[in-house]
């Protein structure tokens, strides 16, 4: 609580009086906190890499000088460094421009489908690689919907790529329409996949900046902790929400609900 007393005084000259206020100001020191927060995992996001390519710099100016496959090596470890911040510049950049738009909803007609079968191609290289099936279950009469076609790939494309990279080997990643799902207003798109799941408690936390459940998983398969968080503003915008069901040792489903243009 912030306190503060004031002074009146009485125009008619009788006695001053005093105001007493106390001031509820817990949601100030939250935004500050959380802005604090934010700032140290920046930080410390962009520092891990600069330090691994300073490391890599100072080796091949000793250790690994004149050695062509070390030099190859380290040059390799470094692009890949490089390319970690670049993901990071870009997935916060993408953020702070949805969070300063939030107000204004797209109004394009978008074919979800079009987009699907393009973010679907796009993810077939990764999907190749962890052994993962993509699967799409969708009908041909999926209603238009009201968006940003750029926004609502980016959308498809986060969460198609986490699922592919959650998922357990040589299982399937399903993409459905459901409309049984959604209102009338909206369309619903489910991406399921069988991978570890997810325990309930970290669900409401998963579209937080930088909430990982498993630090050392998600670097290791290139992710910046940012996705989830990008999806929920996109949605927002959209008018939209995200719904997330999970049961640990069978797999997640993470439901879309956009709507329809034509309504
Ligand atoms: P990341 O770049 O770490 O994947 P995201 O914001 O996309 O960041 O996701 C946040 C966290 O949510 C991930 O680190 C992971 O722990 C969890 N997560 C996201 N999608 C799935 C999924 N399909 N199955 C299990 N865990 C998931």
């Amino acid at each position: 609580f912030r306190v503060s007393l004031s002074r009146l005084d009485d125009e008619r000259g009788g006695a001053p009086s005093c105001v007493l206020s106390f001031e509820d100001i817990s949601h100030i020191q939250e935004a500050e906190q959380m802005r604090h927060d934010f700032v140290a995992n920046v930080s410390h996001e962009l520092r891990s890499p600069l330090t691994a390519i300073s490391g890599f710099i100072e080796t091949l100016q000793t250790a690994a000088q004149g050695d062509a496959v070390a030099t190859k090596r380290f040059l390799d470890l470094m692009d890949l460094e490089a390319g970690r911040m670049a993901r990071l510049i870009a997935d916060l950049l993408s953020l702070s421009k949805l969070q300063s738009s939030e107000r204004v909803a797209p109004t394009q007609a978008i074919d979800v489908q079009k987009v699907l079968a393009q973010v679907t191609s796009s993810l077939s290289g990764l999907a190749e690689q962890n052994k993962v099936n993509i699967e799409h279950n969708l009908c041909n009469n999926i209603p238009l919907v009201l968006g940003d076609g750029d926004e609502l790939t980016q959308v498809f494309q986060n969460l198609i790529e986490n699922a592919v990279k959650y998922s357990h080997q040589g299982t399937s990643v399903a993409i459905d329409f459901c409309p049984e799902n959604a209102p009338h207003s909206h369309v619903c798109i489910c991406i399921r996949d069988h991978g570890d799941g997810i325990e309930p408690a970290h669900i409401p936390r998963l579209t937080e900046r930088f909430y990982r459940i498993d630090k050392g998983r998600s670097r290791s398969q290139g992710g910046t902790g940012l996705g989830l968080a990008i999806v929920k503003h996109i949605l927002i915008r959209h008018r939209g929400w995200m719904k997330i069901t999970s049961e640990v040792g069978e797999g997640s489903v993470f439901s879309v609900y956009l709507p329809i243009a034509e309504h």
